[in-house]
């Protein structure tokens, strides 16, 4: 049997991260943890977990980082990540992230990917980001042409107006603020790579999977040869 893929997907909000974890997953064959999939999970299910998450939420509040890691924690342990998981949107504070490590002390070594966009291609992107009023699906559209309709229900495809210029560049300020001492936190590891998120999603895709190729290959060498793999 082959080593688990755990993955970590990190990235500024229109850097593709989403498709990226979703494309790799399906890939693979193993399951995409989102953390609002999770929430939306633990709530559903009516778990005690979910039932705190809610009454949180429901208060107007953020889940903190405590309840966070537990509904992560209880997702981890569940039977279907047995081959390895992409994680999107967790861990976001090093808090977060020094309770994943303990989580995987005893599932394998986590492989971290930074899909890095500058933010003027950020900005430029976001700019061009519609969505369908209908059922929600977010999709870009080309400089100057004529806005198609929603390719997943024909519904029309609107300018959302929190992606202004100024709004973007003031999210993109808050989550590189937010963020970097979670890169700091993971870059210093041969399981962590940047990848180069200024080109097509198929060239992104394949960076991602060149990269988890390689770090997982390294590690059952390191495995092997009885070697330190953090
Ligand atoms: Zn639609």
């Amino acid at each position: 049997m082959s080593a688990p893929i755990n993955l970590v997907v990190l990235g500024p909000p229109g850097a593709g991260k989403g498709t990226q974890a979703v494309e790799f997953a399906q890939q693979r064959g193993i399951p995409k943890i989102s953390t609002g999939d999770i929430l939306r999970d633990a709530v559903q299910s009516n778990t005690e977990l979910g039932q705190r998450a809610k009454a949180t939420m429901d208060a107007g509040g953020l889940v903190d980082d405590q309840l966070m890691i537990a509904i992560v924690r209880e997702r981890l342990g569940r039977v279907d990540v047995a081959c390895g998981f992409v994680l999107d949107g967790f861990p976001r504070t090093v808090a977060q992230a020094t309770a994943l490590d303990e989580i995987m002390a005893s599932q394998g070594a986590l492989v971290v990917v930074d899909i890095a966009v500058p933010d003027d291609a950020l900005v430029a992107r976001l700019a061009l980001r519609r969505v369908c009023g209908q059922c929600g699906n977010a999709t870009g559209v080309a400089a100057g042409a004529e806005v198609p309709p929603c390719e997943r229900c024909g519904g029309e495809l609107v300018f959302r107006s929190d992606d202004t210029e100024e709004v973007i560049r003031e999210r993109l300020r808050v989550y590189a603020e937010a963020t970097k001492p979670l890169v700091d936190y993971y870059s210093s590891r041969p399981t962590f790579r940047a990848l180069d998120g200024n080109q097509s999603p198929e060239a992104v895709g394949a960076a991602l999977n060149g990269a988890v190729d390689e770090i997982v290959s390294e590690l059952s060498v390191s495995v092997a040869t009885g070697g330190d793999a953090r």
